[in-house]
């Protein structure tokens, strides 16, 4: 029987929600031209956070001008030590504000304030130190002497780790010398508003960053707009495909941090216990809203049973509920209409014949809630085992030989990410090479550091973001006479 604990609730009164909110243009917040405001919602109590105004093409225009002075006057004047200092302060204001950015996420995301507060938010902070540290070391980023900045950024932001995407985004365009405009996703778009007040409180010259609200139609005005250099992008694969045609014929740069189906890889000679938690952590992390997400289990065949015993045990320790809560490890679903993709994709494994599973748990009356759920017997070809369902949902597969292993994990049109659980190092190394994924973690799963290289192969996109090479996405190649 799992333990109970008594309710361990983190305060909201740290935050100050206001019942509307503007654009962020020019360093002040303005009122929408063109757009009807929505309103953003926390998923655990379809409480209304929020009104949040729609850009328009108008807005969208006035930000993408705003953006553009910045980078011919104040910001590309600058000398590039300086640029460094005010990413090192806003690093510093995100540490000190952590708390306040972590309740304001869980809130408007649902996540748990355990994730938000140990992961997302220090996470963010860490990104802001490590490319304040690139900005005047640019002649050293692998591009030649004095690369230079693209110009003015369009950046577009999935709603599934809000303020970390903002921060993988915007972090490295500044370093580098460039101004953005960034669109945070409708449904969470309330800590890039509250990081408009931060880049306020660093005294950031107005017109650096712009924050648009708006759905896809405000993305694809900023796609759009002719004075945008270029293009950043994280999000769904079908969204990217339609953003690399619309830009197709343009001299816009772009990179796609798009969806994936990874293989979490599981030998017979692995630490059964350790691979259960990086199982558990691979898929249940964040709900399993993650694009890197180990939603494909593949367990050699004789350690099977033993595997999914622990497995399913472990399962039914989970406590999913308030995301506010200390003790909680499964928040809400995002929003409505994710709740019913995951569902229509669980009834779909069911009727293709595998078989589902999830622990006793009672969900809430409120919000947007599904159970940790396992599919074990599904076919390869199953949507299941294909299609990204971005929720708590696991299809159980297995191998034989290493060589099947590869095979299967493999066998899909995504490319992000992998995890591999054997006590071989050789093992290791052999898979790695063979993988095509553009992560592969060894005996961990869902690390990130700034300092890493993170980005995909096939359907899961292009460029890099992260470490030295993420700079490359916001740099052209310097050199004598350049
Ligand atoms: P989505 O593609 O629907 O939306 C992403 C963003 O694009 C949102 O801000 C949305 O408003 C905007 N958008 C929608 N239509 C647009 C258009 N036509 N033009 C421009 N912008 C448009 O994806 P989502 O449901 O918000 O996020 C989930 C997806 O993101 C998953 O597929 C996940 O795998 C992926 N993701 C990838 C990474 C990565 O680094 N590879 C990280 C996080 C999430």
């Amino acid at each position: 029987m799992p333990f109970d604990y008594a309710p361990a609730p983190e305060s909201r009164a740290i935050v100050d929600i206001k019942a509307s909110y503007g654009l962020f243009i020019g360093g002040e917040f303005t009122d929408a031209t063109d757009g009807t405001p929505f309103k953003t919602i926390s998923p655990s109590s379809e409480e209304v956070l929020a009104e949040v105004s729609e850009a328009g093409p108008s807005d969208v225009d006035r930000a993408v001008k705003a953006a553009r002075r910045a980078y011919t006057g104040v910001w590309g004047r600058l000398a590039p030590a300086e640029r460094g200092k005010y990413l090192y302060r806003i690093a510093r204001i995100v540490q000190e504000r952590a708390r306040e950015l972590a309740v304001l996420e869980s809130l408007d995301n649902g996540k748990p304030i355990r994730e938000s507060r140990d992961v997302d938010v220090p996470t963010a902070a860490a990104h802001f130190f490590y490319y304040a540290g690139w900005a005047d070391k640019l002649d050293y980023a692998g591009l030649g002497p004095a690369p230079r900045p693209l110009g003015v950024a369009g950046q577009i932001i999935p709603w599934n780790f809000p303020l970390l995407m903002l921060s993988w985004k915007i972090a490295p365009a500044l370093a580098a010398g460039n101004t953005v405009v960034l669109k945070p996703a409708e449904t969470t778009p309330l800590t890039a508003l509250l990081f408009a007040e931060i880049c306020q409180q660093a005294d950031l010259p107005p017109g650096v960053v712009n924050i648009v609200t708006g759905a896809g139609e405000t993305g694809r005005a900023l796609v759009e707009h002719p004075d945008v250099d270029k293009v950043a992008f994280t999000g769904s694969t079908e969204v990217g495909k339609a953003i690399a045609r619309a830009i197709a014929g343009t001299p816009k740069k772009a990179t796609l941090e798009l969806g994936g189906k990874a293989a979490n890889i599981v030998f017979d000679d692995a630490p059964i216990d350790q691979a259960v938690e990086g199982i558990v952590n691979g898929i249940f992390f964040n709900q399993g809203h993650v694009c890197c997400a180990g939603s494909r289990l593949l367990v050699q065949e004789n350690v099977y049973d033993e595997v999914l015993d622990s497995l399913r045990r472990r399962l039914g320790t989970l406590r999913l509920g308030d995301p506010l809560d200390k003790n909680t490890d499964i928040g809400a679903i995002n929003s409505a209409a994710q709740l019913a993709r995951i569902r229509e994709l669980s009834d779909v494994g069911e009727s293709e014949g595998a078989q589902r599973w999830s622990p006793p748990c009672e969900l809430p009356e409120h919000g947007f809630w599904f159970p940790p759920t396992l599919f074990t017997g599904a076919g390869q070809s199953s949507r299941i085992a294909q299609e990204e369902i971005f929720g708590p949902v696991l299809t159980v597969l297995t191998f034989r030989t290493p060589e099947e292993a590869v095979a299967k994990a493999n066998n899909t049109p995504y490319g992000l990410s992998a995890g591999v659980w054997t006590e071989k190092g050789s093992r290791i190394l052999w898979m790695a090479g063979r993988l095509r994924a553009g992560v592969v973690w060894a005996n961990t799963f869902n690390r990130f550091d700034p300092t890493s290289p993170f980005g995909g192969y096939k359907e899961s996109g292009f460029g890099r973001e992260g470490g030295r090479q993420g700079l490359a996405a916001y740099l052209t190649r310097g050199g004598p006479g350049a």
